[in-house]
Order: structure tokens, then C-alpha cells, then sequence
């Protein structure tokens, strides 16, 4: 998509926050901002400025300065989940299916409880920004949803198009890679996607953006349905799938 551009800014030991720019119209969004420093440098770099910030959650890594970067861009608009008191500043509230202007386009909201209550993903033109929700090759730790809002926020992360690119909040995919591997030992998929990834973070790359298509592929979160994973999880085929999910983050947690 050339009028769109998209730009990761690494901060703190393995953050991630995103730059969203509309070419024809001018525009910048900010998706969550843990660190500002980083940020402002970019947008200087490419005589950016911002139009919107977006929080994801309100975990203080994910929107500990997003009022500070509001004092440099004061007329840019704070757009938050609707109901979120924790986050306290001034915000647009914003739920499942609204829709922000966004120059030619318009950017989605999905809501993607779990790994907080109110976690919410963000989208456009093919480009899925998910926070905490779910990242390359595991997912978010359930520190106020249950096992059934995890499955329903990975129900609705692969109902995207297999070839939606997915950007997430932390780059944990080496130690999510080696989890997954307890789970599928036999996945090839997942075996040529550690050789990669290494790969890529040797060479100082990070590995966002992943696909849908490929989180389908090596992702034990997204393929609770897959025999497999429900083997390895639930043996004696005694679990619910939503029980099925819950232990599978239970394993996640204490490996
Ligand atoms: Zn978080």
C-alpha cells in the first residue's frame, strides 16, 4: 500500500510501538507509547506529526507517556477503550466495529479482552496492531480475562484474512518459539520459523510484523483446534476447548 507507511519503534529492552502514516493527507498515529524519546526522534527524522495516539491497554510500558507526548502534539487526539478508567487522561472512547478517519482511510477497532479487560487492536488496510493480545507464536498473559476471552480474542484474530499483517507489543518471539516447541515437536512450520527468526535477531531485525497465515501455522494459541496441540494438552481428551485454552496458557506460565 504505497500511501501508507508504517514504521516500528523499538523501545525499553523488547517494546514495540507504532507509527502509522498516511501519505496523501499527512496524517500520523501513534500506536502506544511506553517510551517517547524514541518516538519523537522518528517523527523528526520524517518531519512527521501526530494526529493520534492510540492505547492498546493501559499497562504503564504500553501508555506510560502518552500524556507527555500530548503536550508535544496538543492537538492530537488520545484514542482509548471505551470504558478504561485506568487510562485517565482526556480520550476519544472507542469500542468493537467504530471506525476513525484516517486521511483516505479509515483505521477499525477490535476489541480483544484477555489479556486485560478492555485490550483493544487496532486496524487498517490489511494491518492488524494488537497490543498485548496475542504475540508471534504465543499470546498475552491472562492477568484479568479467563480461558474463554483468551479463545474468543484468538477466534477473532483468524477470522482476518490469512495475509493481514499482524504487529504486537513486545518481541518474545525466540521464547515463545522454543514454548511452542514443547507443544508441536513434529510442526515443521515451527522449525523453519525458529531457524528465521534467529536469523533475524541475530542480524538485529525484530520479528514484527508476522501474517495471520503464519500465526495459524506455528502459533499453539491459534491451533487449540489442531489434534496435535489438543493431544499434548488434554491426552486423555477430557477437556472442553475452552478448558483446552486456559490449560494451555497455564502450561505457557509456569514453562
Ligand atoms: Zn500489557
Amino acid at each position: 500500500m504505497k500511501d501508507l507507511g508504517i514504521e516500528i519503534v523499538p523501545y525499553y529492552d523488547d517494546n514495540f510501538s507504532y507509527l502509522i502514516h498516511e501519505k496523501q493527507a499527512g496524517v500520523t498515529a501513534l500506536v502506544d507509547c511506553g517510551e517517547m524519546e524514541p518516538v519523537l526522534r522518528r517523527l523528526e527524522t520524517n518531519n512527521w506529526r501526530l494526529n493520534f495516539i492510540l492505547a492498546t491497554h493501559f499497562h504503564f510500558d504500553h501508555a506510560g507517556e502518552i500524556e507527555n507526548m500530548k503536550k508535544h502534539f496538543p492537538d492530537a487526539i488520545v484514542v482509548k477503550p471505551a470504558g478504561e478508567k485506568r487510562l485517565t487522561m482526556e480520550a476519544m472512547e472507542v469500542k468493537e466495529g467504530d471506525a476513525i478517519a484516517f486521511g483516505q482511510f479509515e483505521i477499525g477497532v477490535v476489541s480483544l479482552p484477555a489479556h486485560t479487560m478492555y485490550c483493544t487492536g487496532f486496524h487498517i488496510e490489511g494491518n492488524l496492531f494488537v497490543g498485548d493480545a496475542l504475540f508471534s507464536a504465543g499470546c498475552g498473559r491472562l492477568f484479568e480475562g479467563k480461558p474463554v476471552d483468551l479463545e474468543r480474542a484468538m477466534d477473532k484474530i483468524t477470522s482476518f484474512s490469512d495475509d493481514a499483517n499482524v504487529y504486537f507489543g513486545h518481541e518474545y518471539t525466540q521464547s515463545n518459539i522454543r514454548f511452542a516447541k514443547s507443544i508441536e515437536p513434529d510442526n515443521g512450520d515451527l522449525e523453519a520459523y525458529r531457524k528465521r527468526v534467529d536469523q533475524i535477531i541475530s542480524s538485529g531485525q525484530f520479528s514484527t510484523p508476522t501474517t495471520v497465515g503464519l500465526e495459524k501455522k506455528i502459533n499453539p494459541f491459534l491451533r487449540i483446534d489442531h489434534p496435535d496441540v489438543a493431544q499434548a494438552v488434554d491426552s486423555e481428551n477430557k477437556l472442553s476447548r475452552t478448558e483446552r485454552m486456559g490449560k494451555l496458557r497455564g502450561l505457557k506460565d509456569s514453562f
